[in-house]
């Protein structure tokens, strides 16, 4: 008894501090989010925190304060280690992330690295926009003939759309084969469950709502035709073992298996967010590696969306070369929210280096102007990811043991590095 008790004594002297943190923690984002519609991605912690944070919610200037004043008290912790440690850094960053938001919800303006790193703790790499020219010649060649190449690449994939009465039977037959892959390595509970709808007039072109009790709600943009690739694509990245995935991980083994409050409330202006737009791009690799989504694809989706299978092969090798091209957005948004260029000029770029239709062109804009330096997320984060996983090595059961660890535990992009 006594062994037991000297050992329980210093764990929760560490537990209740951290505890009390996180639960400010989570009233502060609560309350960021009345200020700031869309700020909290996700929340299913008690229902009375949410109503009082609706009913009396401080000012981003004073909810700014708080955040800092919090990350201090958490950086003055000593003597942690382990988990506790982990736990604190996690909290430390997401706090800083809340005050870089709510200070420019104040009206202060952040260049766009500094932004990035304010938010996401992640400093973006530069690659000029030239680096890209020679992707450029090479898709030139899988693509012959007369006019610009985003015309050829628009109007060769635009032979794959999806007809739209077709839409939904693709779609849920891409989600059952990501999730059917996904639970050969990460058991789910028997309770998980989505439930699909198509939109339109959004931002975005999925979306991944998660409503606690390991149940999501995913939504489809059908403002453009949707081709089908995109439907593995949006299975993987908002499904399995996406967005759906590590939500219901971090319910089940961070906010009630450990009791970590903070886990209940998702702020997307966050590291958070690294770490799942990074997973949910990479799991589409992961869950069908080298040619099985053009296998896939053409075995079952093809005919399901009554297309010809014969024209897989060429689509996926359009893709696959396209796929190094998303780095140019990062470039682009970057030159472009930092004043460099004007809107016309990344509208024009965005075309040239995203092999895009101008309707294209304009939905992604309207991405970057919504969600600023988050663009960072997709690319950057994949790769970040990817280099974390495969640093495994090729076995891919080793490969999905890494992931399922990164999804299921306080991961900062620091530790990607690691
Ligand atoms: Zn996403």
């Amino acid at each position: 008894m006594r062994l037991l008790l000297l050992f329980w004594l210093p764990c929760a002297a560490v537990a209740a501090p951290l505890d009390d943190i996180a639960a400010a923690y989570v009233h502060l984002t609560l309350e960021a989010g009345v200020r700031e519609p869309g700020y909290v991605d996700a929340y299913y912690g008690p229902r009375d925190w949410q109503a009082a944070a609706a009913a009396n919610p401080r000012s981003p200037g004073q909810l700014r304060i708080d955040a800092a004043a919090l990350r201090a008290r958490l950086l003055g912790l000593r003597d942690l280690a382990g988990e506790s440690l982990r736990r604190r850094d996690f909290l430390a960053a997401q706090l800083r992330a809340a005050e870089t938001r709510l200070a420019m919800r104040d009206g202060v303006k952040f260049a766009f690295d500094a932004e990035a790193e304010g938010l996401f703790a992640t400093r973006p790499p530069t690659q000029p926009l030239a680096d890209f020219d020679p992707l450029l010649a090479e898709i030139d060649r899988l693509v012959p003939g007369d006019g610009p190449l985003w015309q050829r690449v628009d109007a060769f994939k635009d032979k794959v759309i999806v007809p739209p009465d077709r839409l939904a039977a693709v779609m849920q037959a891409a989600i059952a084969e990501c999730r059917r892959r996904t639970l050969v390595h990460i058991p789910l509970p028997a309770e998980e469950r989505f439930a699909l709808s198509f939109v339109t007039a959004k931002p975005w072109s999925g979306y991944n709502w998660y409503e606690g009790g390991a149940s999501s709600r995913i939504e489809v943009n059908t403002d453009l035709p949707v081709r089908i690739d995109r439907a593995v694509d949006l299975g993987c990245h908002e499904g399995y073992p996406g967005h759906h995935v590590l939500n219901l991980l971090l319910e089940r083994e961070l906010a009630q298996g450990r009791g970590w409050i903070e886990f209940t409330v998702y702020p997307l202006y966050s590291p958070q967010s690294l770490l799942a737009e990074g997973s949910a791009n990479y799991g589409i690799d992961l869950a069908f590696p080298g040619d099985e989504q053009r296998d896939f694809e053409t075995r079952v989706l093809y005919p399901l969306a009554g297309l010809d299978p014969a024209l897989a092969p060429a689509q996926a090798k359009l893709n696959r070369a396209m796929r190094a091209l998303s780095g140019a957005r990062l470039t682009i948004a970057r030159e472009w929210l930092d004043g460099r260029i004007d809107r016309a000029t990344a509208l024009a770029l965005t075309q040239k280096y995203l092999l895009v239709s101008p309707a294209r062109a304009e939905q992604s804009l309207k991405f970057t102007e919504t969600y600023r330096a988050y663009v960072i997320n997709y690319g950057l984060g994949r790769d970040m990811v990817q280099a974390r996983v495969e640093r495994a090595g090729a076995d891919p059961a080793l490969r999905w043991a890494v992931m399922r660890a990164l999804l299921s535990e306080p991961t900062l992009p620091a530790d990607l590095l690691k």
